[in-house]
């Protein structure tokens, strides 16, 4: 049996374990949940697993990834738009692909509030991506205030418009689709509030970049999602996987959310 979505999509489940984990950490971790995984490598198969460490920890995990021949796939939470240059702090997309990352995070809501980043950067950050090969999972989503002013999808749809601006059919991306209300409270969307949102993110990638890449382009959820609400967001046409942050640390709970496909069913 394979996990592929009802689409044909492959589910990608990825971890964003933001400012946690030194590398010493995120090499057991690594471990732990490669053996964990290991009957879900022959029961869910066509499931991607993705960790999103701290830079400093790429290098370990790559080694670690690459001597064990582990199918666990890594990558940057962020990446500057330069490939190279006076530009104190950042990291090119150019050094993430000199570490095999397949991904990189651009635009989590963390950066964009803490940090400024606007939509104009981001598109910036995602041709850099593409320029070295490294697949960008762009995140979107509204804040209560935007929820309550523009209803759900008006901001996550004119973000991904903005972020799509130099992208063209053919150019891999992933969109995360998290509402800013719902990362880190608790209180996850329900599984129809994150179809309706994902569903007009579709529209929109079909518009931008045709119905054939938007047919293939992979649309996760992302805010509070567990081992227990998981299979009801994958259950939705328009969501082919989440990206995880707290429960991503938790080693249980992130194999458990990775073998969704066992709580189907149960919600
Ligand atoms: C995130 O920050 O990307 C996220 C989804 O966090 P959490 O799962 O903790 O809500």
């Amino acid at each position: 049996m394979t996990a592929q979505t009802a689409a044909g999509r492959t589910p990608l489940i990825a971890g964003n374990w933001k400012l946690n984990l030194d590398h010493l950490q995120a090499i057991a971790f690594v471990q732990k949940l490669a053996w964990t995984l290991k009957d879900a490598r022959h029961d869910f198969g066509a499931v991607e697993v993705a960790v999103f460490p701290p830079f400093t920890d790429l290098r370990s995990v790559q080694t670690l990834v690459s001597s064990d021949d582990l199918p666990i796939r890594f990558g940057g939470q962020d990446c500057s738009e330069h490939d190279s240059g006076a530009y104190t702090g950042e990291i090119s997309a150019a050094f993430l692909a000199a570490l095999d990352c397949r991904y990189v995070i651009v635009g989590h809501s963390e950066r964009r509030q803490y940090h400024g980043e606007t939509d104009e950067q981001l598109a910036g950050k995602i041709a850099a991506a593409h320029r070295h090969g490294v697949v960008p999972v762009l995140c979107v989503g509204e804040t209560a205030e935007d929820l309550e002013t523009h209803g759900p999808s008006a901001v996550p749809v004119a973000q991904l418009r903005a972020a799509l601006a130099g992208v063209v059919a053919g150019q891999e991306i992933v969109v995360a689709y998290e509402p800013v209300w719902a990362i880190g409270s608790g209180q996850a969307a329900t599984s129809d509030q994150a179809q309706q949102v994902c569903a007009a993110l579709r529209a929109t990638l079909v518009e931008v970049l045709g119905e054939e890449a938007s047919a293939a382009t992979r649309i996760l959820y992302g805010g509070s999602v567990k081992a227990a609400n998981v299979a009801g967001f994958m259950a939705q046409p328009d969501i082919d996987g989440a990206l995880v942050g707290g429960a991503s640390l938790q080693l249980e709970e992130f194999a458990s959310i990775v073998r969704y496909q066992k709580h189907v069913g149960t919600v």
